[in-house]
């Protein structure tokens, strides 16, 4: 299986091969495709399984092949992740993947000072990936409109739950919309109030487990 017959394209198949990946892992051949069809996702998949480009390279795909509306510089993705070194990790990955797209990202998360991501969102960006606390800071502070977000990712979503995120992503969600929004959530586990938040947030997911 190669990542092109997953349908990705040209430009993300080079930064692969650029970065050794060769071919897909079982995470990545089940839900790229379901992703680039537009589906939303729900996917069972420990860390180290390449759970990230699984969600990152057909989310780049989707934002290159329908750019942005001309002079908007709010958000068409978030990615939201328990802690600031997943953050960073995520961010670092989609960096790398999107070397050639038309695609930019940012990362912001606690414990750092507010400026210089207040800055970076004031400039504008396409992926914003964040921990649920300081998004919504940021959110309050007027630094951010997510009334533009075409894609939600909740990443490792058992872990934001276990740190007590619940109340900050439910308020997340309530603040993003809901028409052709699509929703991808990658969790290790499947605790009932995970299953509770596919079904309330969720449109028809489809289900992939490796
Ligand atoms: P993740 O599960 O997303 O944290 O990925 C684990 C590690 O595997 C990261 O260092 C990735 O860069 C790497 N990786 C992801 N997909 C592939 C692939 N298809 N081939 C080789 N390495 C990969």
């Amino acid at each position: 299986m190669s990542f092109t017959s997953l349908g990705l394209a040209p430009g993300i198949v080079r930064a692969l091969d650029a970065l050794g990946y060769q071919s897909p892992t079982p995470i990545q051949e089940r839900a790229i495709p379901l992703v680039l069809e537009g589906r939303d996702l729900l996917a069972g998949a420990q860390t180290g399984t390449g759970k990230t480009a699984a969600f990152a390279l057909p989310l780049i795909q989707r934002l290159s092949a329908t750019p942005a509306r001309p002079l908007s510089r709010t958000p068409r993705a978030l990615i939201l992740t328990p802690t600031r070194e997943l953050a960073l990790q995520v961010h670092e990955n989609l960096r790398e993947y999107a070397r050639h797209a038309r695609v930019s990202s940012t990362v912001i998360f606690g414990g750092v000072g507010m400026g210089p991501q207040t800055e970076a969102l004031r400039r504008g960006v396409d992926v914003l990936v964040a921990t649920p606390g300081r998004l919504i800071d940021h959110v309050e502070q007027r630094h951010l409109d997510l009334s533009r977000i075409e894609v939600l990712v909740l990443d490792e979503a058992d872990r934001m739950l276990d740190m007590g995120f619940l109340p900050a992503i439910r308020r997340i969600l309530a603040m993003l919309p809901t028409q052709g929004r699509q929703t991808l959530l990658f969790s290790a586990t499947f605790a009932q109030e995970i299953k509770d938040i596919a079904h309330r947030f969720m449109r028809d997911p489809a289900e992939v487990q490796v």
